[in-house]
């Protein structure tokens, strides 16, 4: 079949048979976000642009090569929103959420939009499930945080997370390292790639990112060795309460994040399951983003996770058998196994039968196909004498049954 008008390229339908894996993500996802005491929050789908130009950052990968930027019919310049930590931010300044309480504590599952090379585990229109903690700069909320998201893996049954970690300082101690970083750079510059050698000039952190480069830059300075008192304390903190909370961690100095916004600690949830695309997700704490929208200066820390990622992760289930399947004979057989298949779903019993018309051979091949472990045969005779007759599926086994939905449900549920 030649289908007139295809998908994008970069985005993807969802069948029934993954979209419930989907659905059940996303049920433990509002579980473990519960307990923890996070509340969902939902932000429009696209935003001014100028937003993610102030806090994404001018010379991230995002903004510079991705965003999906369109003028409207009012001449504005709006985006879909590339990640949600720039929205849950606008949105908690502008209702004033910091009004309710020292610290906020939000977390959305939202569809994400970014023009990157389409790969595997990887779209253009995508969702990410993400937590934001605003109001607290303690190391025990990153802490907080990053074992939620271990919580969360657990309780999905995703096995082999570890957790990368580094600290870039903050913008205070960034300075002294930038200019050590860069002084380092400036030998290697001739043999890094061309994107480097522009992130050299605007961006030098991002060289550290490189994966091309990765290697030749193995005995470059290290944030961490950068760090002034505070930012030292915090992460030695972290670290150590990492340790007493059994989270596998690696501290990886080369590791710095796309985003301009972070300050002091970042880390990535990295599967040993997905080959070089390997990490699900990340975040890092950004204290000063706050303040340069226009808030009150307030700590805050966060992560995202790409659920199309997660979710190719997670081991699909069984489907769950169909307990009844009517099977009819007759045009009258049909309606009264119709009427009481209504019945019998109002009640909340899975059943399913044939409305196309189709032989009794046919239906029972369905039926078997669909993995049925009860049919129940409806003619003409058992409309008359209203009893049905009752095969096990498995055992082959028959019986007759009074056509009454209360009775029906107690045999087969
Ligand atoms: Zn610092
Ligand atoms: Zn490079």
């Amino acid at each position: 079949m030649d289908v007139k008008v295809k998908k994008i390229r970069g985005t993807r339908d969802i069948l029934p048979e993954e979209a419930s894996l989907w659905s059940e993500v996303e049920g433990k996802i509002r579980e473990v976000c519960r307990v923890y005491g996070f509340g969902e929050i939902r932000v429009p789908t696209f935003e001014e642009t100028s937003l993610f130009i102030k806090t994404t950052g001018e010379t991230t990968d995002i903004v510079e090569k991705q965003m999906y930027t369109f003028e409207d019919k009012g001449g504005r310049s709006l985006t879909l929103k590339p990640e949600g930590t720039p929205s849950v931010v606008r949105a908690y300044l502008e209702n004033a959420l910091f009004q309710r309480g020292k610290k906020t504590k939000l977390f959305y599952i939202e569809r994400m939009f970014r023009q990157e090379r389409p790969q595997k585990g990887r779209y253009r229109e995508f969702t990410q499930f993400g937590v934001e903690l605003i109001g607290s700069k303690s190391p025990l909320s990153d802490a907080e945080i990053i074992s939620l998201a271990f919580t969360l893996f657990e309780k999905i049954g995703v096995k082999d997370i570890t957790l990368r970690i580094n600290s870039i300082g903050c913008f205070r101690c960034r300075g002294p390292f930038r200019d050590a970083l860069k002084e380092y750079l400036k030998s290697k510059l001739p043999e890094l790639c061309p994107d480097c050698k522009r992130r050299f000039e605007r961006n030098p952190l991002r060289v550290l990112d490189c994966k091309e480069d990765k290697e030749k830059l193995k005995d470059a300075p290290r944030s961490t060795d950068y760090l002034c008192d505070n930012c030292k304390k915090h992460w030695k903190r972290l670290i150590s309460v990492l340790e007493k909370l059994k989270i596998p961690f690696l501290v990886d100095h080369m590791l710095v994040r796309g985003l301009d916004y972070y300050t002091g600690p970042v880390f990535e949830f990295v599967s040993g399951k997905l080959g070089a695309q390997d990490a699900v997700g990340g975040g890092g704490r950004y204290d000063e983003l706050i303040e340069s929208m226009g808030g009150e200066p307030t700590p805050a820390t966060g992560f995202a996770i790409g659920l199309d990622r997660l979710v190719m992760l997670v081991e699909k289930k069984k489907e769950e058998r169909i307990p009844l399947w009517i099977v009819n004979i007759g045009e009258e057989a049909e309606e009264a196994g119709f009427l009481l298949m209504e019945k019998l779903r109002r009640m909340g019993v899975r059943v399913e039968m044939d409305l196309t018309g189709r032989s009794l051979k046919a239906q029972f091949r369905e039926a078997d196909k669909r993995n049925a472990k009860y049919v129940l045969v409806i003619g003409e005779d058992e409309i008359r004498k209203n009893k049905g007759k009752l095969k096990d599926m498995e055992t082959g086994k028959e019986e007759e049954i009074e056509l009454d939905e209360e009775k029906i449900k107690e045999r087969v549920c």
